[in-house]
């Protein structure tokens, strides 16, 4: 099993570090080709502006949406997470509309650059994750199908999941953090080999119509 790190800009090295501590074949992902064999991707942090124009520069915008719409785990770290959102504050277009967010970039402001937090993320067990939040977004907005999986004090969100889309604002793959990547590659192989009793899913996006409860 591989799992893709989209290779564009950004800390993409420091994610492949992170797939190997824990064992897991990390490639680079710079043409559409690339994903055809890849079984989940992660969208490194770094400009998101800059990645934005180079998904739609090499035409990765559709495969990649393919891999996500086929049930693959995709995650978004920092600006990975912009590029993941559905809305982004300031009216810049979606890019990967895959969350059903909005964030703000930059939210922390200029005192506030860079940070680092302890939080806690149930889904990832009682010890809490380092976080390291460099001009992170902020999650503004979730959907009825957005699971929050953590909270600055202050009640933010920075980090959430619908189905197999997973982002944070902040950097797990900065501070030797390797349980979100250890999820990724879980959700990644039972992707490949649902167990059993687990079936084949169909499509992974599921619409609600509130309407019709
Ligand atoms: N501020 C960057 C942006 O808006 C994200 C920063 C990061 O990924 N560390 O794209």
């Amino acid at each position: 099993m591989k799992i893709g790190v989209l290779a564009l800009q950004g800390d993409f090295r420091e994610h492949l570090d992170t797939l190997g501590a824990i064992g897991v074949e990390g490639v680079e992902v710079r043409r559409p080709e690339q994903l055809s064999d890849v079984s989940g991707l992660i969208l490194p942090g770094g400009e998101s502006t800059a990645i934005r124009r180079l998904i739609e520069r090499w035409g990765l915008r559709e495969p990649i949406l393919d891999l996500a719409r086929r049930g693959a785990p995709l995650f978004g770290t920092c600006a990975g997470m912009i590029v993941l959102s559905r809305e982004i504050e300031g009216d810049e277009a979606p890019v990967l509309p895959l969350l059903d967010i909005s964030v703000a970039r930059n939210a922390f402001g200029r005192q506030l650059d860079s940070f680092e937090a302890d939080l806690q993320v149930p889904v990832l067990g009682d010890q809490p994750v380092h976080g390291v939040f460099i001009r992170a977004p902020v999650v503004e907005r979730t959907g009825p199908d957005v699971d929050v999986l953590a909270r600055l004090e202050d009640g933010r969100v920075v980090a959430v999941r619908e189905k197999n889309i997973l982002a944070t604002a902040f950097h797990p793959e900065l501070a030797g953090e390797t349980r979100f990547h250890r999820l990724v590659a879980a959700m990644a192989s039972e992707h490949d080999d649902p167990g059993e009793g687990a079936g084949r899913r169909p499509h992974p996006i599921r619409r609600t119509n509130a309407a019709n409860g």
